[in-house]
């Protein structure tokens, strides 16, 4: 792979262990990692300026569901609680196929890509008419993010007193099945993978507690993460006491579900008890506040997560309960949020790219290779262009969130440059954004 070089950042935000922030500084790209840091440097490839520009690692998302951007702002959603939302939507994405997978996916990662991010999850949950994790990832390799898709799954329909139809519910021994078959086939363990496989049933009150366990034993037979929806309102911890006899953190333990290797969505509600379990047992957490918001779920206690030690990243959750997918923005609101509870000083703006770019990587099991701008590290790059209005008169550039782009001018992963000049380098946008337009007005119908 040939050489690049990004010269003459007006600041790197490194998020490297001392928070070192480099004047006037330049990257060398080589082999898709981050060959050398300094100034002067030369190369025989490429020169992006990045003069006036913020560098800082590629955002990461941590929580997804990327389907979803084909049903944004439905009409009967938008006002409900989690519950009432899912009653709505189930139906709609019961007429889901391959090609509303694969165009969703497409799109939704676009939108991430052009607001920084360069690694993300997601979860899908649902497979009708013939969709499979595999148009997901057709759709990932098409934008060049690094992806890790998650083998999720619901087995309880209606008519066992669950909430999702029938219709969109597999059988447990299917749903295991396939996901020997993803992990097989696509799983990368190594230090550079652009595709590492999750195992994911939806929430505990979409599968049985034979299926969670299954999975945590097949997880760790194929050293795979898992990661589901956990404690996300008050209506989740009704259910998980009335219908296990404990709190989610508990329910979650006992199924062998905390470790280092599971990140749990949402945690809303989690309660002191579960926090230090979190933090004892290395049990990540993806903070969702944009979509905590829209549902009206409540304010997941970052603070005192992060206080605790436990692992935080940022997700934007599905597309139909944020229902933007910007991650510049969720790292805006998740320092906005803090300090609605716990006041201005309850977290910085630096603190809240922290969690959005090293923090998601953590969480994601990559904080050994992803998430810094440093000497060795992958080269998942974001240039923020601080020249324009929505930077003007700022005093502090690193502040981003606070006084800065919400898009992206430039962006890296694994030292192909994916957004050039504000625009996707691996797709023809209009051309999809058409597409996907007739699939949503079919679904309409
Ligand atoms: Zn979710």
């Amino acid at each position: 792979m040939p050489e690049r070089l990004i010269k003459g950042a007006e600041i790197i935000l490194t998020m490297d262990d001392a928070g070192s922030e480099l004047a006037n500084a330049d990257i060398l790209i080589r082999d898709g990692v981050i060959a050398e840091i300094g100034s002067d440097l030369k190369t025989i490839g490429e020169t992006i300026l990045a003069t006036g520009c913020v560098v800082t690692p590629g955002l990461v998302n941590t929580h997804h569901h990327l389907y979803q951007t084909l049903t944004r702002a439905v009409p009967g959603g938008q006002d409900a609680l989690l519950f009432g939302w899912l009653n709505t939507l189930y139906p709609i994405w019961a007429r889901f196929g391959p090609q509303e997978m694969f165009s969703a996916t497409q799109i939704g990662l676009a939108e991430l890509a052009l607001s920084g991010c360069t690694m993300t999850s997601d979860h899908l949950y649902l497979y009708p008419n013939g969709a499979r994790l595999d148009d997901t990832i057709a759709a990932a390799a098409e934008i060049g993010l690094r992806f890790h898709p998650t083998r999720g799954a619901m087995s309880i329909g209606e008519s066992d007193g669950g909430l999702p139809p029938d219709g969109l519910v597999e059988a447990e021994t299917a749903i295991i099945k396939d996901m020997i078959r993803v992990v097989d086939t696509f799983h990368d363990p190594s230090p550079g993978s652009m595709i590492r496989v999750g195992l994911a049933p939806c929430s505990p009150f979409s599968v049985s507690r034979d299926l969670m366990r299954e999975t945590a034993h097949l997880a760790r037979d194929k050293g795979v993460m898992l990661h589901t929806h956990l404690a996300e309102n008050d209506e989740d911890i009704a259910y998980s006491l009335e219908k296990f006899g404990c709190r989610p953190g508990q329910y979650a333990e006992d199924l062998g579900w905390v470790g280092d290797d599971v990140w749990h969505a949402h945690c809303v509600k989690l309660d002191g008890a579960e926090i230090d379990l979190f933090a004892r047992s290395r049990t990540g957490v993806a903070h969702c506040p944009c979509s905590n918001c829209r549902l009206g779920s409540g304010i997941a206690p970052v603070r005192a997560m992060r206080d605790a030690g436990v692992k935080v990243g940022l997700g934007v959750d599905g597309s139909a309960s944020n229902d933007m997918g910007n991650m510049m923005l969720e790292a805006r609101q998740a320092m906005l949020l803090q300090r609605v509870v716990q006041g201005a000083d309850a977290m910085s703006a630096r603190e809240a790219l922290y969690i959005a770019t090293r923090g998601g990587a953590e969480v994601l099991g990559r904080g050994e290779h992803c998430g810094q701008i440093k000497t060795g590290y992958r080269a998942d790059i974001a240039l923020w262009d601080t020249n324009g209005v929505d930077g003007a008169g700022s005093w502090d550039k690193v502040a981003l969130i606070l006084a800065g782009p919400s898009k992206v001018r430039d962006l890296f992963v694994e030292g192909v440059q994916v957004v050039r000049d504000y625009q996707l380098s691996g797709l023809d946008l209009p051309w999809a954004l058409e597409r996907q337009k007739q699939l949503a007005l079919n679904l309409m119908q």
